[in-house]
């Protein structure tokens, strides 16, 4: 079959590779219909995740038929139609029966590695990396989903790929990370980038109540999708201090609520902390770029809550925590348990409360991947979402 492999820093290509096999009883083998570049992605691409080797397979938003099942596959059978969630879940653990499934401690088999760096490893992921657990992606023809009777939601008649393949990640993250900071009318929301996961943390805001939505970037054309689609005032961090603005706009007070939509590529506009982040980085002595969660936290009310969405992997440093302690915030986050939200989004989608295909600006066959890959993360051609086709 044809795949999209990672072969290196901004290196992926489209391999032909073996097709995927059951392994295991609970497994079943999908034939994608659709998949999607997420910003995750980048961080691969960019290399700023270890312990990827070439020829891994990427791809965590992705949708299908099935084709074959294992023996011990209760609840799907050939021909279903199912969009699966990211993180990849036994469904029988601790915290899989409390709900907190990318945290699973069963589905990655080298959560030894992640023991060592994390004090406690989490969930395998599809197609990120072996720290993850080395399991092939969803940019392919074929891929085989482990726990078939845990994660895999069956897609109702008469709705398209392009209304639910955003169920397998971005739309979960973006509701969820306002939803577990327990957003509730009356809140102001101020949410830090305007890419996939930004956009839907605005929706997600407005769907909970919040009374007031401002998102922040710096791409034109992701502000303009924030203000038209998602009704959001918009700051353009490229033009205003984010900080000032947010204070202009809150009567001194801040945002009750603040969401790091960005993770660790922020960008940061000529300021110290900026600058230094990208120079350790570039060597390896600090490993994520925090600007964005920087700002988030000055910017934040006293008494206030953080949702961190965007994607940490290693160490931070000058991190303001004094002021996050000195102004009692909450702070929440983490991998989406993206199956949690599964069935009560798809409800949403079928009543006709948001159709999350606004999103798509690239609809591409499999084989434009790699090209895909650099437009998304250049922002450029108006490049907001990339659904593939296999
Ligand atoms: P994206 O790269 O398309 O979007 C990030 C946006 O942040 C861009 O529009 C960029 O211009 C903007 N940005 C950069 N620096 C900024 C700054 N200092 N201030 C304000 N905006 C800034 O990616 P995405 O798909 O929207 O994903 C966003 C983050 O969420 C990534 O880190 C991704 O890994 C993460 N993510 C997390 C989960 C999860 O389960 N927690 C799931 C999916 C994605
Ligand atoms: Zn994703």
């Amino acid at each position: 079959m044809k795949a999209l492999c990672w072969h290196g820093k901004e290196k992926v290509q489209i391999d032909t590779v073996p097709d995927p096999v059951i392994q295991d009883p609970g497994d079943i083998i999908l034939q994608v219909t659709s998949t999607a570049i997420c910003g995750s992605d980048l961080h691969l691409y960019d290399g700023y995740v270890p312990t990827m080797e070439k020829g891994d397979i990427l791809g965590h938003e992705f949708m299908g038929e099935v084709v074959e099942t294992g023996a011990a596959v209760r609840t799907l059978e050939k021909g279903d139609r199912v969009v699966v969630p990211f993180p990849i879940a036994c469904g029988h653990c601790f915290f899989c029966t409390h709900d907190q499934f990318s945290l699973c401690d069963e589905s990655n088999p080298n959560k030894s590695l992640l023991d060592k760096m994390y004090g406690h490893g989490g969930a395998a992921l599809f197609g990120y990396s072996h720290l993850f657990g080395g399991f092939a992606g969803g940019q392919a023809e074929y891929v085989r989903v482990p726990y078939a009777d845990v994660g895999p939601l069956k897609v109702p008649d008469g709705l398209s790929d392009e209304q639910v393949l955003f169920l397998s990640d971005i739309f979960p993250t973006g509701y969820g990370a306002v939803e577990e900071a327990g957003v509730k009318p009356g809140d102001t929301v101020a949410i830090w980038g305007c890419g996939p996961v930004g956009q839907f943390a605005i929706q997600g805001a407005w769907l909970l109540g919040a009374e007031r939505v401002i998102a922040i970037d710096r791409v034109p054309e992701r502000l303009e999708l924030a203000r038209t689609k998602g009704r959001a005032e918009t700051i353009d961090a490229s033009e205003e201090r984010v900080m000032d603005r947010l204070n202009e706009l809150t009567d001194n007070r801040g945002p009750d609520l603040c969401v790091d939509a960005v993770g660790m590529e922020a960008h940061g506009v000529g300021t110290v902390d900026a600058v230094l982040d990208r120079v350790k980085q570039a060597v390896m002595l600090g490993t994520d770029r925090a600007h964005a969660l920087r700002e988030v936290i000055q910017a934040c009310r006293k008494g206030g809550r953080v949702a961190v969405a965007g994607v940490y992997a290693g160490l931070i440093d000058k991190f303001p925590f004094g002021a996050a302690f000195g102004k009692g915030l909450t702070f929440t986050m983490g991998q989406c348990h993206a199956h949690k939200y599964l069935r009560p989004l798809l409800q949403r989608i079928q009543k006709g409360e948001i159709d999350p295909s606004f999103l798509i600006t690239h609809r591409l066959p499999l084989d434009q991947a790699p090209a895909a890959y650099k437009t998304f993360r250049d922002k450029e051609d108006g490049c907001i979402k990339v659904v593939l086709k296999p």
